[in-house]
């Protein structure tokens, strides 16, 4: 176990430690940060203000049903080799499965039918060929659009010119894409990928989306789903591996602020008034707690100051009980719908299942009221599976996160601060921070990684820890320029 020194305001020269580190924030950066430094045997506390660890990525308990409910299913892809890094290291890898079938269900149509559910997987080409059965598979788009996608995905993959960075919307528009062809693809995998509308999606960060996860590699898309909650795995479980190498985990710990004597950290006053001293410290807050947690005269430096102009999006899902099974999907994308994808999973001991419908960019449920909202979901999934009006619900409830993630706008990239601060102690870390990734669980770990690396750096150990990327097909390379 580390020895934290905990003094009295008057005592902090001699309380400081210099190896140890302190990690402020239980979310996927300060978890990853915390594990990384655990990797490396170096002195670890880590503070979280909730009395749980995963922050946005986290669970809550359902007292009537008294089970772990996540706020919101929490999928990753193929491409995110970091977060595979960290479930790799602490043996949590097998606490998800890996869908490599995506099942569209087509939009809406008028009449009684139900619609035609599609259902994706990779042909046996490299890529970015690895991709035509699934494009072709898209029926309800028909020939002219499907098309029309391949000529937008080339398009998209060979836009490199960062200085013309229009919102995607306006971009796919100029390409020519049909309103089908937007409504039916586009906006499907990004609104979901990215949280945001079209119009505040900057072609950038799409292109980013679909090259790492799409056309780059073959495995890049396969769907990463949790088999249990986020609660278990990053609550639990990485707590009892981070305890075993010697990481201190103080929960319900808040910290008041980052204290910084001769422009270094000296260490951490918690909001309990107590001191932890450390020379060394990994701000793994959300970006709108950062200022709060620093000097002013740190808070007020342009870095600092600028996350305040940092738009975010919400993300909304809807939990629902059923008394019986009326899908044996795991999951299923919804095109064109309110809700953008279900995920299904068993209820244990019980006949029935458990759906989550998650709603990204969310912001136009603002002031709708919560049972109607439930209300239209449950009827959505009904004309798709007609199964599902004759089983019961037997509860359902709307969880809403407003700042889910950043969102992805043009002018976005220029606020994300990198990880090393303006003092070579203080490290910043988030999925807000600049980690060339979308406000991401990916891009949660990518920045802890990040910010240990710096801090190794500077006690002269060249450590890399951030995990390559998949790499690029050659073809993928030769036909796309990627
Ligand atoms: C509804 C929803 C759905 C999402 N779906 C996905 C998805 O499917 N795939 C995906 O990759 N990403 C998804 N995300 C995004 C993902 O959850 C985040 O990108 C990621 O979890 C952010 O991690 P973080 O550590 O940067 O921040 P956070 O998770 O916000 O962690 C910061 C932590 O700091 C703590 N803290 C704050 N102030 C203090 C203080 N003063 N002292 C101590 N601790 C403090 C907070 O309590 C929190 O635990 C989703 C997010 C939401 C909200």
């Amino acid at each position: 176990m580390v020895h934290v020194k905990e003094l009295g305001k008057s005592n902090i020269e001699s309380a400081v430690d210099r190896d140890h580190v302190v990690v402020v924030g239980g979310g996927l950066a300060g978890l990853a940060a915390a594990t990384a430094l655990a990797t490396q045997n170096i002195p670890t506390t880590l503070f979280e203000s909730r009395p749980r660890l995963g922050g946005r990525a986290g669970s809550f308990l359902d007292t009537s049903r008294d089970e772990w409910i996540d706020h919101c299913q929490h999928v990753s892809l193929g491409c995110c080799t970091n977060l595979a890094w960290l479930m790799e290291t602490v043996g949590l890898d097998n606490l998800f499965r890996r869908d490599t079938t995506l099942h569209f269900v087509a939009p809406p149509t008028p009449g009684p039918s139900p619609p035609e559910i599609h259902h994706l997987s990779t042909g046996p080409f490299p890529a970015p060929l690895h991709l035509l059965p699934a494009l072709f598979g898209l029926k309800y788009l028909g020939r002219r659009h499907r098309r029309e996608l391949r000529k937008g995905l080339v398009a998209l993959a060979r836009h490199r010119d960062r200085a013309d960075d229009p919102p995607i919307g306006e971009w796919l528009a100029r390409q020519g894409q049909s309103p089908m062809a937007v409504s039916g693809f586009w906006n499907v995998i990004l609104v979901s990928a990215l949280s945001e509308s079209l119009d505040r999606i900057s072609v950038s960060h799409a292109r980013q989306v679909f090259v790492s996860g799409f056309l780059g590699h073959r495995r890049g898309w396969e769907l990463l789903v949790p088999r249990v909650p986020l609660e278990e795995i990053y609550g639990r479980r990485l707590s009892e591996w981070l305890d075993r190498r010697g990481v201190t985990i103080r929960t319900g710990a808040g910290v008041a602020r980052v204290e910084i004597r001769d422009d270094r950290p000296c260490g951490v006053r918690l909001k309990d008034d107590s001191f932890v001293a450390a020379e060394r410290v990994v701000l793994a807050v959300p970006h709108h707690r950062v200022a709060d947690l620093l000097p002013a005269s740190l808070a007020a430096s342009p870095s600092i100051a600028r996350l305040s102009e940092l738009e975010t999006a919400p993300i909304a899902a809807v939990h629902a009980w059923f008394d019986r099974r009326f899908t044996e999907l795991p999951h299923a994308v919804l095109v064109d719908r309110l809700g953008q994808w279900m995920f299904r999973r068993e209820m244990s001991g019980e006949a029935g299942d458990y759906v989550q419908v998650v709603i990204s960019a969310a912001g136009h449920l603002g002031g709708r009221d919560r049972s109607e909202v439930i209300e239209d979901v449950l009827a959505e999934l009904c004309r798709i599976w007609p199964a599902a009006s004759s089983a019961q619900v037997l509860q359902s409830r709307l969880v809403i996160e407003h700042r889910a993630v950043i969102s992805p706008l043009p002018e976005t990239d220029s606020l994300r601060p990198p990880q090393q601060s303006s003092l070579a102690g203080l490290q910043l870390a988030g999925d807000w921070t600049r980690t060339g990734w979308p406000g991401t669980m990916e891009s949660a770990v990518r920045s802890g990684l990040l910010a240990v690396e710096n801090l190794l750096a500077q006690q002269g150990i060249a450590e890399p820890l951030l995990q390559p990327d998949l790499p690029t097909g050659r073809l993928a390379r030769w036909l796309l320029g990627l």
